[in-house]
């Protein structure tokens, strides 16, 4: 028999008009370098409006991707409200990402409009007059247009457009399941991948994200997402925050420590979320200039492994860093490292990937595909399924990375029988050395744990005898003096002898992905190359 109940569909129109109208006081505030400039959730859904009703004017009605090329700001949230409360789907770019790739994704989404940061103008006059599809361009603030002259593209002084439009739009009733936003992958092991998000899968994650196990986000909290709203939805934590009446603070450009303190100190959020090498620049900060960080109830980090060291420099300042797991396919939010109640060892817990959050499932998979054991001990390659999980890649066949309905996640660890994940590494950063498995994730947390290290990244290289060996690129803290073979002894110590690295290079900083994350890829390159000054010590 079929239920009595309402078939209500889960829309982010439902979420838009419930924290611009029944949360309205709540605000969105965004960093200007110097202050804050405030909108409340009531006036945020007004300019939402007004913006369906300029977009709709532009031909904007049906399907059409119009696409961001923003940093974390109010104008990017109305966007995140209004387009895919149209009808149409928000594509977030990634600012960050290499030309070619970028005009890659546009094409390959087929972005018909795309809004802009003023100061993002200079950016993207680079590339615009290779975006075949693009017809129209807005641009927010007060910039000059005329840099984007030259791609013959429509320009429009986003505020003008919003201006001379009604501040109320007859929303429509959407299907749950059509597709609201999309997402690329930022292709750190490959090219992009368009990921689809649905109104319903939207929804459904920032419910996950409201809940206690996952960020438990209420009216009271303040939100500042540093992660990009251009990687993987800031984690979700935007439609989160309307959902829950949440204010929202808005780093907007200014992503370096000092202003990131700058707008904790002032603003006292209660949930910040970013990899964690932000983190790491905002703890040395904080430290060297005894910060308050104190309003922060809960930092939600990942994007990549959380080194111990880095949890217990926050625990220090009376901030509580949570890991949590996830991927542009899984929408991302898939586990939260909450130890169980009552926990004797609760580290145990909090250094792992998390527990998986639930309306999800993960399982360990290991050769022929077989499902191996959730038994904490079996490694293998996590796949994940669930309410929101990517099942396919937008117009892109790739079978390969799923598997009976299961998402192949390309992560390997375990899981253990109460449903945390460990990750050892990603598939293609394991190393194999003499038919061993080397965890290059543990190597790095053991050596960023080291008081002299800052960085530290690990990659397999060729090896002779043992096929591959790791070798540790570290980034010293200034003035110290440690060596490879303190280093080979401080491993020695915490790890079996034969997983101590051998080659050593010394480096400024490691270089980083288009979302802060290590980018072994270009470590590979600069090794293959010559260009990695190494140093052999046994
Ligand atoms: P990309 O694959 O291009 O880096 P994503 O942002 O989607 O883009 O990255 C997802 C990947 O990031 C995961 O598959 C995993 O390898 C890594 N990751 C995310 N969170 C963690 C974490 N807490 N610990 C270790 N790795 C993580």
């Amino acid at each position: 028999m079929w239920s009595t109940m309402q078939d209500h569909p889960l829309t982010i129109t439902a979420i838009m008009r419930y924290g611009t109208r029944i949360c309205g006081e709540a605000e969105v505030a965004t960093f200007t370098g110097d202050g804050m400039r405030r909108t409340s959730y009531a006036e945020l859904g007004r300019r939402a409006a007004r913006l369906a009703n300029a977009l709709r004017r532009l031909g904007v009605d049906a399907d059409q991707r119009v696409a961001t090329f923003q940093w974390n700001n109010t104008e990017h949230l109305e966007a995140y409200l209004a387009v895919p409360s149209m009808g149409a789907v928000l594509h977030t770019l990634n600012i960050r990402l290499a030309a070619d790739q970028l005009v890659y994704i546009a094409d390959h989404a087929e972005d018909d409009v795309v809004i802009v940061d003023d100061t993002l103008v200079p950016l993207l006059a680079t590339i615009l007059p290779r975006m075949k599809t693009v017809r129209h361009v807005l641009v927010t603030g007060e910039a000059d247009l005329t840099p984007l002259e030259p791609a013959g593209k429509e320009l429009h002084s986003y505020e003008a457009l919003l201006a001379a439009e009604p501040d109320t739009f007859d929303w429509p009733e959407l299907d749950e399941r059509q597709a609201a936003a999309m997402c690329y992958t930022s292709g750190t092991t490959g090219n992009p991948k368009g990921v689809v998000y649905s109104h319903r899968t939207a929804y459904l994650h920032s419910m996950a994200a409201c809940t206690g196990n996952g960020f438990g986000l209420r009216a009271a909290d303040r939100v500042l997402p540093v992660v990009p709203m251009f990687h993987a939805n800031a984690w979700g934590l935007p439609y989160a925050a309307l959902m829950a009446g949440a204010s929202l603070l808005m780093p907007d450009r200014f992503l370096q420590a000092e202003h990131l303190v700058r707008i904790i100190e002032d603003e006292r959020p209660t949930i910040s979320g970013a990899v964690p090498t932000i983190w790491n620049e905002v703890l040395r900060y904080a430290q060297e200039n005894e910060s308050d960080l104190s309003s922060l109830r809960l930092v939600p980090c990942g994007g990549s492994a959380v080194p111990e060291s880095l949890f217990r420099a926050f625990d220090d300042l009376g901030v509580r860093i949570v890991q949590a797991w996830g991927m542009t396919e899984t929408s991302p939010l898939a586990s939260v490292a909450h130890p169980p109640p009552a926990c004797p060892d609760p580290w145990r817990y909090r250094v792992t990937q998390g527990r998986i959050v639930s309306g999800l499932e993960v399982r360990v998979v290991g050769d022929g595909d077989t499902v191996l054991p959730a038994d904490g001990a079996s490694v293998g390659e996590i796949e994940i399924r669930g309410a929101w999980i990517t099942g396919s890649y937008y117009r892109d066949e790739d079978p390969s990375k799923f598997h009976d309905g299961w998402l192949r996640t390309g992560d390997v660890g375990t899981v253990s029988p109460d449903g945390y994940l460990v990750l050892t590494d990603r598939a293609k950063d394991v190393i194999k050395s003499g038919g061993e498995w080397i965890s290059s994730v543990e190597l790095e947390n053991l050596l960023m744990g080291h008081p002299d290290v800052v960085e530290a990244a690990v990659i397999g290289v060729p090896d002779p005898k043992w096929q591959e060996r790791p070798l540790a690129s570290v980034v010293l803290r200034e003035g110290a003096t440690t060596s490879a073979a303190d280093l080979r002894a401080y491993l020695a110590d915490r790890v079996p002898r034969w997983q101590v690295p051998e080659r050593w290079s010394f480096i400024a900083a490691v270089p980083k992905t288009s979302v802060g994350k290590f980018s072994k890829r270009t470590l590979r390159r600069l090794y293959a190359e010559g260009a990695l000054e190494v140093v052999e010590t046994k």
